[in-house]
């Protein structure tokens, strides 16, 4: 199995997604969120959709500057909306939140730093408590907002200013791979305890993380490529 994902749209699409999706073989496409530019929802409806026409699956979770409504909206493409909750999808168990911590530019989809680790904690201990141990799954975190102090959230001014509370499940749980995105210009590969983190950067400058999982064994190779 094959997983694309792909961070901050802002409303602009890629010519080179498409191609790439039309000649690999993927089957799930994850977005971690700015799919929009501050709206228009329109974008959501066209995007995905030529997604879902080049026979992916696709789970979104929202960004800052997404408006509100997003979910709705992704969910009306009848791709899947995990702001704050737990998708299994084969292999894999998917844990989403969306938004970020508070920035200086009062953006829609910002959330207090402690609700985001108080929520996504809430989401990891209730997989734990239901989880058989004998099925092993690659646990994937789904996030806009990168974790504080890593690669992934290190702004050109040289402050890093992710999310404690993303660092501090990641620390607590401890799954395979975290997807963000939210800090444009760090796209990056980090690592934090045995957790691959991995910010894509803005689509338009073609960044993305491929993840191809071995059925077989459940061994996987994630990597930022480009898609050009
Ligand atoms: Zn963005
Ligand atoms: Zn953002």
């Amino acid at each position: 199995m094959n997983i694309l994902a792909i961070s901050d749209i802002h409303g602009e699409e890629n010519t080179k997604l498409f191609e790439y999706l039309k000649n690999n073989d993927i089957d799930l496409v994850l977005i971690s969120g700015d799919i929009t530019d501050f709206g228009p929802l329109e974008f959501v409806d066209t995007f995905i959709n030529k997604i879902f026409d080049l026979d992916c699956d696709v789970i979104a979770v929202p960004g800052n500057c997404d408006p509100s409504g997003i979910c709705n909206a992704i969910k009306d493409t009848e791709a899947i909306c995990l702001h704050n909750n737990i998708i299994y999808y084969g292999d894999v168990v998917i844990f989403g939140y969306g938004g970020s911590n508070p920035t200086p530019f009062n953006t829609p989809g910002e959330i207090d730093d402690d609700k985001i680790y108080a929520s996504i904690y809430e989401l990891f201990a209730e997989y734990e408590f239901m989880a058989n141990e004998d099925a092993k799954k690659i646990k994937i975190l789904l996030t806009h907002a990168p974790p504080y102090n890593t690669s992934a959230d290190l702004t050109s001014s040289g402050d890093h200013v992710g999310s404690q509370g993303v660092k501090k499940t990641i620390h607590e749980f401890q799954p395979d791979i975290s997807i963000c995105g939210h800090i444009h210009e760090a796209k990056s590969k980090d690592k934090v305890g045995i957790t691959e983190i991995f910010n894509p950067g803005m689509l338009k400058n073609n960044g993305a993380v491929l993840i191809e999982i071995n059925d077989d064994d459940l061994t996987y190779n994630a990597d930022i490529i480009s898609l050009e």
